[in-house]
């Protein structure tokens, strides 16, 4: 079984389909997870809510969803993403908010759980240091977890012998992450819509159930149609330039 990993589509569908057509060149997955903020910054939120859903995807809430529906507010936003969120709110249909309010903040399905941040604090934390790593370790049941919210693709290996507990890499594309159980796993996935790691091509990733592996992939879209929507919708200069530098 093939399931696609998918994090951070931020409402940019062009990224969206664009991993989807790569991803089903290489044989259809079989399911996909979602790891939160379908939504936010981008021009698309209603169409990638759509396409997430039909695609049966397995989903839990990021900051950008609760922000969407008003379940939580806009104050520890950024003042650019408060504006994108206040757009993206009005974007929806009462149906599709609903929708988001019932995505939970971690879920499990078999040998992972999948967070959007880490699990001591779901929605918000950020997983890019050994100590946050290791605090998520701590509270991780299942040998692997997958997390996003960084847009930074990552590899976090528990291992005692370490001094800091853990060992943390940065994931390039086509990177294979061995599921190994000598240790727990943490794998970020990077970002379908919005990567900030210096590449601006979206980032996905497939885990293959019988080869027991991760595989990181990155993906060229059309940015440029993203930009132009996002225009169009005059949301904020900075969201627009960042997708053609990846930060
Ligand atoms: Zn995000």
């Amino acid at each position: 079984m093939r399931i696609m990993i998918l994090s951070d589509v931020h409402a940019n569908l062009a990224a969206l389909e664009a991993v989807l057509r790569h991803a089903n060149a290489h044989g259809t997955p079989d399911a996909f997870w979602c790891l939160g903020d379908s939504v936010g910054y981008g021009p698309q939120p209603a169409e990638c809510v759509a396409r997430l859903k039909e695609l049966g995807a397995l989903w839990v809430a990021g900051n950008h969803e609760r922000a969407a529906t008003g379940a939580i507010g806009t104050e520890e936003f950024n003042p650019d993403a408060a504006a994108a969120a206040i757009w993206t709110k009005g974007r929806l249909s009462d149906g599709a908010r609903a929708f988001l309010d019932t995505l939970p903040e971690t879920t499990e399905d078999g040998d992972f759980t999948l967070v959007h941040g880490t699990l001591r604090w779901p929605i918000w934390e950020y997983l890019y240091s050994h100590e946050v790593a290791l605090d998520h370790l701590t509270l991780q049941r299942t040998p692997f977890s997958l997390v996003g919210h960084t847009h930074v693709p990552l590899l976090v290996m528990e291992d005692g012998a370490s001094p800091q507990g853990c060992e943390l890499y940065r994931l390039d594309d086509g990177d294979e992450v061995k599921l190994k159980r000598e240790g727990k796993l943490v794998i970020n996935p990077g970002s379908v819509g919005q990567p900030r790691d210096g590449d601006p091509r979206a980032a996905y990733a497939v885990y293959d159930t019988e080869g027991e592996s991760v595989v990181l992939r990155r993906v060229e879209y059309d940015i440029e149609a993203t930009q132009q929507l996002m225009a169009e919708a005059q949301l904020p200069r900075w969201l627009i330039d960042r997708l053609a530098i990846g930060r």
